[in-house]
């Protein structure tokens, strides 16, 4: 049995993968009615206890899972990845300093701790910059960009009151890209191809798998995320998110499990990033990441379309999360196989599906 902190889609998608190698999942959330509700029995955090006494091997689904209970888990030796991955990945300034460290270029950032702080990280790192609080914000919230000294009053008294902040470099980047990276427990590593992502709003609307031209940048990447992986003891699948730049890759931030930018695995990889994760923490031999066709990953955000709308497009793969509809909610995706250019027209027929009509 496999104990997963979080029951959101990935777990669904984890609990899908593991079971044909036997698996079965149980997962530890407040909210007991997710996604992953629909294919194993989710426990509230006051079941901790009995949470833990049913499973074997226990890993995570979100990586703000709390420390003291992933610890607990951690000391009976049977938490994947661990709590010092969790660590890096739930603080800004932690992970700045651990890309650092490892010689892992990445934006030039500035702690802040008070109004005067954001005053001197404009002196020092110019403008414009974001400040983003240091913990918990996902989908672009928890982050204001400052473009002039004038608002840094204003992104003071949105973000500052709750939370250690941190400010970063705006990087003028020429596109997003990803790098999702698997290690076992005997220190087996693999990784997929790097895809492109595109946000809207803060929220990711679209991935391209493989991202094109990459020849040039995709060694270094692999041996920077192979010496993070390394460096956190890691097992599991983990991502890094990357800005490119002119003067190269910028690590972003990293997320200590599966990813919205590796769905397209499902269909598109020989194994998935799930699969590949589920065997990662369970000791069994990794799958191979090689990409198997070039595809197109787009999230449905708020309202589904109808399916057979959809299902009519050649190579259309419909992910439904069992998810209520809400204003910017991902509740779902599509992975469009064989797919690698933005004039593909179907993409352009999935736009005309889509309420909110990503731009391809
Ligand atoms: P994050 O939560 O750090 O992944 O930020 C969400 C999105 O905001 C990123 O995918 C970028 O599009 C944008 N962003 C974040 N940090 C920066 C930055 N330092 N410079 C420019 N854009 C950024």
């Amino acid at each position: 049995m496999i104990g997963i902190f979080g029951s959101g889609q990935l777990g669904l998608m984890l609990a899908e993968a593991a079971r044909p190698l036997g698996f079965e999942c149980v997962f530890l959330d407040n909210n007991t009615t997710g996604p992953a509700s629909l294919v194993g029995k989710v426990y509230p955090e006051s079941e901790f206890e009995t949470f833990c006494e049913t499973l074997d091997v226990a890993s995570l689904e979100f990586e703000n899972t709390p420390l003291d209970l992933a610890q607990q888990l951690e000391d009976r030796g049977v938490l994947f990845p661990g709590v010092k991955a969790l660590r890096v990945a739930q603080d800004r300034l932690i992970e700045k300093r651990t890309f650092l460290a490892l010689d892992i270029p990445t934006t030039g950032f500035y702690e802040v701790q008070c109004s005067d702080d954001l005053i001197q990280a404009a002196k020092e790192i110019g403008l414009p910059m974001v400040v983003k609080t240091t913990r918990g914000g996902y989908d672009g919230k928890g982050q204001y960009v400052v473009k002039t000294a004038h608002d840094i009053e204003a992104a003071w008294s949105e973000l500052g009151a709750n939370s250690p902040l941190i400010a970063e470099a705006f990087v003028d980047f020429s596109r997003e890209v990803s790098l999702i990276g698997v290690r076992g427990r005997t220190g087996e590593f693999a990784s997929y191809p790097l895809v492109e992502n595109h946000h809207a709003g803060g929220i990711l609307s679209h991935t391209y798998a493989p991202a094109s031209n990459q020849d040039q940048i995709i060694e270094a990447a692999t041996a920077k995320l192979k010496t993070l992986m390394e460096h956190l003891d890691y097992v599991g699948v983990l991502t890094l998110e990357l800005f490119e730049t002119a003067e190269g890759l910028l690590a972003n931030e990293i997320a200590p499990r599966v990813h919205n930018s590796g769905h397209w695995s499902i269909e598109g990889a020989v194994c998935s990033q799930f699969e590949n994760h589920i065997r990662a923490v369970t000791g069994l031999p990794l799958g191979s990441t090689q990409i198997t066709e070039p595809s197109v990953m787009i999230n449905i955000l708020s309202k589904y379309p109808p399916a057979a709308d959809l299902l009519k497009i050649k190579g259309a793969h419909l992910h439904h999360y069992h998810k209520s509809e809400r204003a910017d909610r991902k509740i779902g995706h599509i992975t469009l196989s064989n797919c690698e250019t933005p004039d593909d027209p179907r993409l352009l027929a999935i736009k005309g599906i889509l309420p909110h009509a990503p731009s391809f």
